[in-house]
């Protein structure tokens, strides 16, 4: 893990750089705004510790910028004791989590952890097979940046087979997971969907094979499978 302390304070953040490292982490220490804002434009971490008074630039700033940017790393921020205000508007901008100084040094450790075992759960929500990319928890599934049109239901066919990529799932697991909407979902329907779906996402590289009698295996780079699938539509799909 890379991790960033913008801290302007050179008692404080020896401290924390130091306690970081014997963590095992890879850490840069940024001590005025503006470096730790180039920083990190140009360098991809997975965690910012962020003092909120820093010179240059303040902190609520450089944090603005990084979400401005669409950088989704978590940011743990160090406030002062009094400066509720700043917490609010640190957690409004942004921000993960706060620590108020001075912290024990054992509970910033403790902090890091949980924000980094937090941005690790977030990482696994999103997949990338192919050229496909899908966020599985805003439901939204794009190739080459291009939003793919989904329903639900080929969106939910799509999120079991990426969840067991790999592995081979039954027509009766993708039946169970379809079950609990308002209407009866068929075995025949279960074809239709990943029927459809296969044609969308053949594009991306992706391909939903066929195993007969056994169910469907996504994977990504095998054209063939995705060729011998569109040359023979549902029929190929009936066996499964
Ligand atoms: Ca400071």
């Amino acid at each position: 893990m890379r991790l960033l302390v913008a801290e302007d304070d050179t008692v404080i953040a020896d401290a924390l750089v130091r306690a970081l490292r014997a963590a095992g982490h890879a850490v840069d220490h940024a001590p005025d705004g503006g470096t730790a804002d180039t920083a990190l434009a140009t360098t991809p971490y997975d965690l910012l510790v962020l003092d909120l008074g820093l010179p240059q630039r303040d902190g609520l700033d450089v944090l603005a910028r990084l979400r401005a940017r669409g950088a989704t790393l978590p940011v743990l921020i160090l406030t002062a004791r009094d400066a509720l205000r700043d917490r609010v508007i640190g957690l409004d901008t942004g921000a993960d989590d706060y620590l108020v100084k001075p912290f024990d040094l054992p509970e910033f450790e403790a902090r890091v952890r949980a924000l980094l075992r937090r941005g690790r759960d977030a990482q696994s929500r999103r997949i990338v097979l192919g050229r496909l990319h899908v966020d599985l928890e805003g439901r939204s599934a794009w190739i080459d940046g291009e939003r793919l049109a989904l329903s639900a239901r080929e969106f939910g066919v799509l999120e079991l087979l990426l969840r067991r990529r790999g592995r081979v799932v039954s027509k009766d697991a993708l039946l169970e997971a379809l079950t609990g909407w308002d209407e009866a979902v068929g075995t025949n329907a279960i074809e239709v969907y990943v029927h459809r779906l296969r044609r969308k996402v053949e594009a991306a590289g992706v391909a939903i094979r066929t195993l007969r009698g056994l169910g469907y295996l996504i994977e990504a780079g095998t054209t063939a499978a995705a060729d011998a699938a569109i040359a023979h539509p549902p029929a190929d799909d009936a066996d499964a």
